[in-house]
């Protein structure tokens, strides 16, 4: 589950409902990055080309994008979900390309799946983002994960991967999903950043897995980084990245100080607090709202400023 934004009823809602979750649409100056058929390979940059797969829906946007790095020696990064359509599309796109890596951002079900069916195709190890264990009961546990994702090497941020012509640095990026990596391709200064950071919408952050103060301090890490374009695994790449990191951070904070001002009124449950916060959205929406909502809350408790009893939260004494 990336995000909380359903293009389906946006059509409606548009302008209102962009406002309202902080994000307005970026003009992207790269206009054959601006919509693009399924199933078909897209040179977006010498060094990356682009395949989207078929797998659209509210929270997806129009799909998932898996990137190929480099060229006759690559890199698979975001395989997306096993679907066979997409990974013979992959396949045909890198012909007889050695592959040196299928490397995953993380294990939500629209991300990681094909990386073995590809890897039964190419014999190309997996590499990237830890597994997360559904045996564990405790805070990592969710069912829209991959529970069948076993890298052959899990990379730490800082990590390198590297072909001919391009090299790729793990950058760690926890918050969206405790295992969240992005990927720095540095020839080219630029940054695949999964569901960290998104053109489209804003992400999900969905206990107890997400975790806000993560997110939050991830998308201060990309403050201090020089990339130049963004690669996102849904929708289109964006120029001027900051710009959006620093836009994303002021709307967290502006959601934060929404929420305390609801708690201070002696208003202290999420669904209402979620009905007025994301007023104009899609009501199917507000379940992830709510996710999002309470993650702030779990990171004003960390600091001691609120407390919830049975469901209803409220301002620590
Ligand atoms: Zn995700």
């Amino acid at each position: 589950m990336p995000t909380l934004y359903a293009p389906g009823a946006a059509k409606a809602t548009q302008g209102p409902e962009r406002r309202l979750l902080g994000i307005r649409r970026r003009r992207c100056h790269m206009p054959w990055m601006e919509d693009w058929p399924t199933g078909r390979i897209e040179q977006a940059s010498p060094l990356v080309r682009r395949l989207l797969a078929p797998n659209p829906s509210p929270f997806t946007y129009s799909g998932t994008q898996t990137y190929i790095v480099g060229q006759g020696e690559v890199a698979v990064i975001d395989p997306g979900p096993d679907l066979d359509e997409h990974v013979a599309a992959i396949a045909a796109a890198l012909k007889d390309e050695r592959v040196n890596a299928i490397v995953c951002t993380h294990t939500h079900r629209d991300h990681s799946p094909a990386s073995r069916p590809l890897q039964a195709l190419t014999g190309a190890p997996i590499i990237g983002c830890a597994p997360l264990s559904l045996e564990d009961d405790g805070p990592r546990a969710d069912a829209a994960f991959d529970p069948d994702y076993r890298p052959d090497r899990i990379l730490e941020g800082g990590d390198i991967l590297s072909g001919e012509g391009w090299t790729l640095e793990a950058v760690a990026t926890p918050g969206h999903t405790s295992n969240h990596l992005c990927l720095a391709l540095r020839e080219e200064q630029a940054l695949f950043t999964g569901d960290h950071v998104m053109g489209w919408s804003t992400t999900v952050v969905s206990p107890p897995d997400g975790d806000m103060a993560a997110y939050m301090d991830s998308l201060s890490r990309l403050l201090g980084r020089d990339d130049f374009v963004y690669y996102p695994a849904h929708g289109p790449a964006i120029d001027k990245p900051q710009r959006l990191v620093r836009g994303l951070i002021g709307h967290r904070k502006q959601r934060e100080g929404q929420i305390l001002r609801h708690l201070r009124k002696g208003e202290g449950e999420i669904p209402a607090m979620v009905a007025q916060m994301y007023k104009g959205i899609d009501p199917r929406l507000h379940p992830a709202a709510g996710r999002s909502v309470l993650a702030h809350l779990i990171a004003l408790e960390t600091r001691g400023m609120v407390i919830e009893e049975d469901g209803q939260w409220r301002i620590a004494a």
